[in-house]
């Protein structure tokens, strides 16, 4: 960390703070600038509160050097993580696309959405059988029932599974019938979630919060691999901002971000991201082309008809006729879908 002095503090604060950086257990090394004193504080931890220097008398303020996150950042791993389970694999030179309902309906939905799906080169499927729900009158799932329609539609198909878990308790029996835990954007902070899914052994899909930073994003990472599971796909799913043409603003610049800072893989969620059927084909191919690792996309039998997130689904041949446009962009930036 460096520490800035103001103008014109005095050699007492100077020592002084070289006293508390050294009280850190931190080599210091002073640089006298004509304007301003500076500090650097080598041997950095990430686990001492630096801020807390910023009180001392005559700081200007205290930068942090290293990344508060340390087992999602790439200085610590170089490589980029693929995460494999079953057909999905995600990450380096594959792209992964995850689709299906937003939620498990019926057999029949699941079922034919699995085979739509696949058929159009979907590698995993997703629908929510646990559904956390803006309002409590909206349909809240078919909870254990539908966890055995995936399973029945994994049997069917031989899709792995990705599916949401909302709260600690149930993630023992999510597990069960799973292939990837989903955490829903309006869990991404619920950090007792994040350590029982980090105690599983089940390759995880972390949402950004709409109102989440990505830093706030990378440590929510750090708790599930701080807790011992390595296999975390970052999701961004949209934003909450003042524009309102879409439900949620995707910044599509947070992939290329991202991916200079971690070596986790990024999925993208064009779906939520819009909120509209119509503009997810186009978004879907821009996350291709931003260098998205994976892309989770809502896609129902009968959009119209659906319990969730209608609005926002794509039929079968939407679908089909998406996934034909990305492959186009995967095979121009060499990559495999
Ligand atoms: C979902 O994937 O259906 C979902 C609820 O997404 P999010 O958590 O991103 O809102
Ligand atoms: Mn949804």
């Amino acid at each position: 960390m460096i520490v800035v002095m103001k103008k014109g503090a005095t050699q007492e604060q100077v020592d002084h703070m070289i006293q508390r950086v050294e009280q850190m257990g931190l080599k210091s090394h002073v640089i006298v600038g004509t304007e301003r004193t500076v500090i650097a504080a080598i041997g950095e931890h990430r686990n001492t509160d630096k801020q807390a220097l910023e009180r001392g008398a005559g700081v200007e303020e205290v930068m942090p050097i290293l990344a508060p996150y340390k087992m999602a950042s790439r200085e610590v791993k170089s490589k980029p993580t693929v995460i494999r389970r079953g057909s999905l694999s995600v990450g380096n030179q594959h792209i992964g696309v995850i689709a299906g309902p937003c939620s498990v309906e019926s057999e029949q939905q699941i079922i034919s959405a699995a085979r739509a799906v696949k058929k159009a080169g979907a590698a995993a499927l997703r629908g929510g059988a646990f559904k956390p729900r803006t309002s409590p009158y909206s349909f809240q799932g078919l909870k254990q029932e539908g966890l055995k329609l995936l399973a029945a539609a994994r049997e069917d198909t031989g899709l792995a599974v990705v599916t949401e878990v909302v709260a600690p308790d149930d993630v023992e029996v999510v597990s069960e019938y799973a292939d990837v835990l989903q955490i829903g954007a309006r869990n991404m902070q619920n950090y007792r979630l994040l350590e029982a899914v980090g105690s599983v052994r089940r390759p995880v899909l972390l949402k950004r919060g709409p109102c989440a930073t990505i830093n706030e994003l990378l440590l929510a990472a750090e708790y599930i691999l701080d807790a011992g599971n390595p296999d975390v796909m970052l999701c961004e799913r949209g934003i909450r901002t003042f524009e309102s043409h879409t439900r949620f603003t995707l910044p599509l610049a947070t992939v290329p971000y991202l991916h200079q800072r971690t070596h986790l893989p990024v999925v993208v969620d064009p779906s939520h991201g819009t909120g509209h059927a119509e503009l997810v084909p186009d978004m879907a191919r821009a996350s291709i082309a931003a260098g998205a690792d994976g892309l989770i996309v809502e896609v129902h039998p009968d959009p119209e008809s659906a319990l969730s997130d209608g609005y926002q689904s794509l039929d079968f041949d939407q679908f089909e006729q998406t996934m034909q446009q990305c492959r186009k962009v995967a095979e121009a930036l060499g990559r495999l879908l």
